[in-house]
């Protein structure tokens, strides 16, 4: 062989080397199956100054065309959170779960499930309010609490990701987000899974947006059952559309604010009196609840 073919040859090898992922990253590959959705790959968000994503806000050439971040708001919750982590699994692919503060109180386990199976854990409020009526003590109090509670129970670092509940912000929370160094996540496909009591529609509306945007950030709920049924059907369609699946994870860890409370408990359940009738209200997790035992009276 020349002298110029070796030393090529060396530095193909060099290179192959250096191209190589982690260990744990080829372990979990191995135990892949061929084919699998899998992450096609990792933005590294750096979130200072606050910065937005997803519509209207969001740059819209953050994602390339066909690529989609699949995210999943409201738990985590004991059977929904932990079928969705089984149908990503399955795929090799990941995803960015947005915890509630009260859904983290009742079940801390299931964050060290989702930290450890290496998906991204961002946040969704304390209670799940609307965050435009609030004022700054109390989105101090719904955004520091839940980041504290989620870190005590996630073995990884929680990225500073926070999604508005209802994708309502306000001047007060977008100064807040922005001098925290926290991004702001709002969406660009709504799988209005909560709308809805089975699974087709769920899948139908997040195909139909991708077919519209081409790429996006999916927002699904791991509270409802016919949202973890659908995940793995939406994986398949993925896949089989060349759709590829984007990892969101922070440049730097969310730093935490020390001895901030979080905000007082809701009434479990009021009756409002409105035009003649009584409603009832439950809290975000109490909600949850009642669809956890019914949907375990289902099996
Ligand atoms: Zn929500």
């Amino acid at each position: 062989m020349h002298v110029i073919g070796k030393i090529s040859l060396c530095l193909s090898i060099a290179t192959a080397v250096l191209a190589l992922p982690p260990p744990e990253a080829r372990a979990e590959d191995a135990s892949c199956p061929a084919g699998a959705l899998g992450v096609s790959r990792i933005i590294e968000v750096d979130t200072t100054g606050g910065p937005w994503f997803g519509e209207p806000h969001g740059d819209p050439n953050f994602l390339a065309p066909g690529e989609v971040v699949l995210t999943f708001d409201d738990g985590p919750s004991p059977n929904d959170t932990r079928e969705v982590l089984a149908a990503l699994a399955k795929e090799c692919t990941k995803a960015t779960f947005f915890m509630v503060g009260e859904m983290v109180a009742v079940h801390p386990e299931i964050v060290k499930e989702v930290a450890e199976a290496g998906h991204t854990i961002g946040i969704h409020s304390w209670t799940h309010p609307n965050m435009a009526r609030l004022t700054l003590p109390e989105v101090t109090h719904e955004v520091e609490a839940t980041f504290d509670i989620v870190q005590k129970n996630s073995p990884e670092p929680v990225a500073p990701f926070f999604r508005y509940p209802y994708l309502s912000s306000s001047k007060i929370t977008e100064d807040y987000f922005k001098s925290r160094n926290i991004g702001q996540f709002a969406i660009d496909i709504d799988s209005s899974d909560w709308r809805v009591r089975s699974s087709a529609p769920v899948i139908a509306r997040i195909m139909a947006g991708l077919k519209k945007r081409g790429r996006g950030i999916i927002l699904m709920h791991d509270i409802h059952k016919w949202t973890a049924d659908a995940v793995p059907t939406i994986l398949q369609k993925l896949k089989a559309g060349g759709y590829k699946v984007v990892q969101l994870k922070a440049k730097t860890p969310v730093q935490l604010v020390a001895d901030v409370a979080p905000p007082p408990p809701k009434p479990v359940v009021r009756q409002v009196a409105r035009k003649g009738k009584h409603r009832r209200y439950y809290s975000h997790a109490r909600k949850s609840a009642l669809l956890y035992r019914r949907s375990s009276n289902l099996q």
